[in-house]
């Protein structure tokens, strides 16, 4: 229901074109706001905002955010950079600097409008983690140097800038740290596990775990993950983050390929390829900052959130 015009916010989302993004304008449109997209579309794509297209609160602009950017609105929200090994490895300059000086001209265009700023940072700010589950309050364990440093260290500087902003300019800061998100509208060739073993799973081939598959991860639905961001946005101005935004429940690979299995009927093996560089052992969020500060908890397990993203990926093999 579109609001009165008064109630109305006009907001920016950078990334909008992609999974999370497109998913986070479904919602801010249904609460009646008009929504910006900003997206140059590198991983995202029009067919996730086309249903979007002739509603006239709904506004797309194709812009890389390592550009400045003058727009007048009430509140930003910056997702833009890819966000799957494949994808931020194709080009790894350009995913630091999506990263880095994207922060920096949203955080300038915030600082110029005294508007609040969200960032979709990432559980990757903790690396291959000494620490389990992860606390806000562990600093990491990144190798600097690595192949996943140009997605890990851009988010963990775009952090940095954010809270520069928030002590030395009074930006209205809202940082998430997003752990291992899946659901309808994840790009089918993005390499991660979840879209892997459906789309493999539903054309007959066979599930691809790397290493033994004893590694492990937490793996949270899209739509909880939303409204834990919208939970944030709406916290009182103190609540700055960082917090972590995640399941708790963690599985190793090979439970994962099992339950893709069963829920798919698929008649195919499981076949072992080499572990990639730096991939992290395990991860799982602690999330009592969340539940505290935000009154935040998933509510959606595994099974049910994989036959969404099965239905959703049927559709579209
Ligand atoms: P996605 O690839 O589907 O979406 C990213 C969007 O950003 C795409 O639409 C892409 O075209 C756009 N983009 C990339 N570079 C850009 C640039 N320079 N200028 C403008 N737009 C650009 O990925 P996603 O899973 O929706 O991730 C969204 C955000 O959430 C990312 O910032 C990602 O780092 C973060 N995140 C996601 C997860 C997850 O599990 N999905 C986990 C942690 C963090
Ligand atoms: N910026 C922007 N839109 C604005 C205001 C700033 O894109 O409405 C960009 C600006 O081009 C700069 C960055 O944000 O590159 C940081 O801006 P800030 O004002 O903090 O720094 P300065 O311009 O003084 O370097
Ligand atoms: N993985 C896998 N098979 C695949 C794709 C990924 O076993 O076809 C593994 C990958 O090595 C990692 C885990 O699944 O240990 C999660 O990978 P993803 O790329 O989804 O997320 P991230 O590593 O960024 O958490």
């Amino acid at each position: 229901m579109p609001r009165l015009y008064e109630s109305r916010k006009r907001i920016l989302v950078t990334g909008g074109a992609g999974f999370l993004g497109s998913h986070l304008i479904d919602r801010l449109m249904a609460q009646g706001h008009e929504v910006i997209c900003a997206d140059n579309l590198f991983t995202g794509t029009k067919r996730n905002i086309e249903h979007l297209h002739n509603n006239p609160r709904f506004e797309f602009m194709r812009h890389d955010v390592c550009n400045p950017l003058k727009l007048e609105v009430d509140e930003i929200w910056n997702l833009a950079c890819p966000a799957s090994p494949v994808h931020y490895q194709y080009n790894p300059v350009l995913t630091t600097k999506t990263s880095v000086m994207g922060a920096m001209n949203l955080l300038g265009l915030a600082k110029r409008l005294r508007c609040p700023i969200f960032q979709a940072s990432t559980s990757e700010v903790y690396g291959d983690p000494e620490v389990h589950p992860q606390r806000e309050d562990y600093w990491g364990h990144v190798n600097p140097i690595g192949t996943r440093a140009c997605y890990d260290e851009g988010k963990r500087c775009a952090e940095t800038l954010f809270f520069d902003y928030h002590r030395q300019h009074g930006v209205k800061i809202k940082v998430a740290r997003i752990f291992n998100t899946y659901g309808p509208r994840m790009h089918p060739r993005d390499g991660r596990v979840v879209s892997n073993f459906i789309t493999q799973a539903l054309s007959g081939e066979d599930l691809t775990i790397y290493g033994d598959g004893s590694q492990t991860r937490s793996f949270c639905y899209v739509d909880d993950l939303i409204g834990g961001f919208l939970k944030l946005m709406d916290a009182p101005e103190s609540v700055t983050g960082p917090v972590n935004l995640g399941n708790p429940h963690e599985f190793t690979m090979i439970e994962l390929a099992d339950r893709v299995l069963n829920l798919t009927g698929a008649k195919v093996k499981v076949v072992h390829q080499p572990l990639p560089s730096d991939d992290p052992k395990q991860r799982r969020p602690d999330i009592t900052l969340a539940r505290e500060k935000l009154g935040w908890v998933p509510k959606v397990e595994l099974p049910e959130g994989l036959r969404h993203t099965i239905d959703y990926f049927r559709a579209l093999v």
